[in-house]
């Protein structure tokens, strides 16, 4: 397959026929069949070029039934920056990547809006750092998008809230 990459030593764009992309077992990085050529330079190795843009979109096309992995940039993978494990989550059951309170971003996302609407302030990742004053501001607006209801604490199951700190805007 032609794979997008930009020279590092002469900063040209080029589109190289690298053959079958494959994923070595123990390795995050994968494996082209054919040697990466530079129009100018001639043959280039995996650190003497960049992935363009296009390149990493092509390659993730190509690598996408191979399971978790992060390709040359894993900073731009949201999920990197969310997930800790996959898993079960804990409240809709389907396989995905969890956060330390073993919920789904999606289940997550609900949860901290149900904790706003409860004003149970102190669990939302939303509401942290929120100033007291704003709390029910913040909570009128939740309503407002979503409505009243609660979407994940329901009475038959038990709250999966832990009464861990919640630090999310954290990065490396
Ligand atoms: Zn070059
Ligand atoms: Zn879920």
């Amino acid at each position: 397959m032609e794979i997008n990459f930009e020279c590092r030593k002469c900063g040209n764009i080029f589109d190289c026929d690298v053959g079958e992309v494959t994923l070595p077992e123990n390795s995050l990085r994968p494996h082209f069949e054919k040697n990466i050529i530079c129009p100018t330079c001639g043959q280039r190795t995996m650190d003497e070029v960049f992935l363009t843009e296009l390149g990493q979109s092509q390659l993730t096309q190509a690598t996408l039934d191979i399971e978790g992995v992060d390709l040359f940039d894993p900073e731009d993978d949201e999920l990197s920056d969310y997930g800790f494990f996959e898993g079960e989550c804990q409240a809709c059951d389907s396989f995905q990547p969890l956060n330390d309170t073993g919920l789904c971003q999606e289940c997550d996302a609900k949860l901290d809006r149900d904790l706003i609407r409860q004003r149970e302030w102190a669990y939302s990742a939303s509401a942290f750092g929120v100033p007291e004053s704003k709390l029910e501001e913040l909570r009128k607006k939740v309503i407002e998008i979503y409505g009243e209801k609660l979407e994940l604490i329901a009475p038959k199951k038990s709250t999966p809230k832990k009464s861990k700190k919640r630090k999310r805007k954290k990065k490396k």
